[in-house]
């Protein structure tokens, strides 16, 4: 039976930064992807921002990773020479009574540590982006772009030149302790078995499926799993736009936001609608209420410009009607498995953190060997 050290179920931006962090760290890694290339579900399929941290809760999990996250992803996409701006974000006021909420955000944002946020007036607004009308806007210098798809190769490659292994269309099966290690199936046509010390699932939207094959584990510690899809759709022809346009936040929902492309394309979205089964289809009737959210901030959109772009999923560990909640790291300390972390509900800002969550998982793996 093969051996090896750690075993990485998901070859997305996740999985592959861990596998990454780990491989420079002299570990043995092996990352199982069911798919037939990496980076095919939730890391393909989203607004591709890199977050400055304004939002997420205090102290939580998803503030101390995205802050740290933002910054080593810059730096290394930096020194990696990945397609990369940082063209800054503007959330705009549609009227007087938002400007106060403007200032809100601004404290809420300092309290996070970040720290470079401003109002502008309507008039700055207008001198900064003249296709953009709204009474006011806060400036997130720090926000920007990342593509997504070369960050990935880029993570893979490093990776694989510290020795790192991929294993594609290799869907991870089942896994058992045994003798201090785990014993893992493979569903590839050779039904491969191996064994490994450490195991991470971080399969995103199949880390349920994945938990369930994961023998001994406590099945109250897997939540249900709710799916939130977010369309978007795409206009024609470079973008009006020099850094992101936002809208007010809402709960649970940034909002139907503008999305450079590192081309100077734009596309807008991402809406939100909870949804059972993952299909990534995009229903052209959605164009009048993304059209009708675009023009509070860009009234110009031209008539019928709206084209279907994409969709993506967030998987969830909340559903409807609950109380948001965080990324969900479940170490040893929680399951009480030795060698195993699971990754849930790691959705927005899990581009942005995936070196700092790589490191953090790290962390927690070799909490046994101190
Ligand atoms: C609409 C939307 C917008 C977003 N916008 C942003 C943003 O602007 N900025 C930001 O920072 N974050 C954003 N996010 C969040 C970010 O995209 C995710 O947090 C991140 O991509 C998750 O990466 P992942 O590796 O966990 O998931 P994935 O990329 O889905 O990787 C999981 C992998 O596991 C594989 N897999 C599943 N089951 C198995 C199995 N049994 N065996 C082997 N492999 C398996 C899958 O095929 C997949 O390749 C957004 C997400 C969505 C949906």
């Amino acid at each position: 039976m093969e051996q090896v050290e750690v075993v990485i179920v998901g070859a997305g931006v996740i999985g592959l930064a861990i596998a990454r962090h780990l491989a420079c760290r002299g570990r043995e890694v092996l990352i199982l992807e069911a798919e037939g290339a990496i980076g095919q579900h939730v890391s393909s399929r989203n607004s591709g921002v890199i977050h400055a941290g304004i939002y997420y809760p205090r102290g939580s999990l998803q503030q101390r990773l995205c802050r740290e996250g933002r910054d080593m992803l810059y730096d290394y996409c930096r020194t990696r020479h990945v397609d990369h701006a940082r063209c800054g974000k503007l959330t705009v006021a549609p009227d007087a009574e938002a400007v106060a909420g403007l200032h809100e955000l601004v404290r809420r944002g300092i309290a996070n540590g970040v720290d470079d946020l401003h109002v502008i007036s309507a008039a700055e607004l207008r001198e900064r982006e003249p296709a953009v009308v709204g009474a006011g806007a806060m400036v997130s210098p720090s926000s920007g772009i990342v593509d997504a798809p070369g960050l990935m190769l880029s993570l893979l490659g490093e990776a694989e030149a510290e020795g790192a292994m991929l294993a594609l269309n290799a869907p991870f099966r089942a896994a058992r302790r045994e003798g201090g290690r785990f014993l893992v199936e493979v569903g590839d046509e050779a039904g491969t078995r191996l064994a490994c010390r450490w195991l991470v699932n971080a399969a995103a939207l199949g880390a349920w499926d994945v938990a369930r094959g994961i023998n001994g584990l406590d099945a109250s510690l897997i939540r249900p799993r709710h799916l939130a899809k977010g369309s978007y759709f795409s206009v024609p022809g470079r973008s009006p736009f020099k850094a992101l346009i936002y809208p007010m936040p809402r709960v649970g929902s940034l909002g139907i936001h503008s999305v450079q492309d590192l081309g100077g394309g734009v596309r807008f979205g991402p809406d939100m609608e909870w949804v059972e089964e993952v299909d990534y289809s995009v229903d052209p009737a959605k164009a009048g209420l993304f059209a009708d959210a675009i023009r509070a901030y860009w009234p110009d959109l031209p008539e019928g410009a709206l084209q279907p772009d994409m969709a993506g999923i967030r998987p969830r560990i909340w559903g409807p009607g609950q109380e948001k909640r965080e990324f969900e790291m479940q170490t040893p300390r929680e399951h009480g498995i030795n060698g195993l972390v699971q990754l849930f509900g790691f959705e927005s800002p899990g581009l942005t953190a995936c070196l700092a969550i790589a490191r953090e998982v790290g962390a927690h793996l070799f909490e046994e060997e101190g």
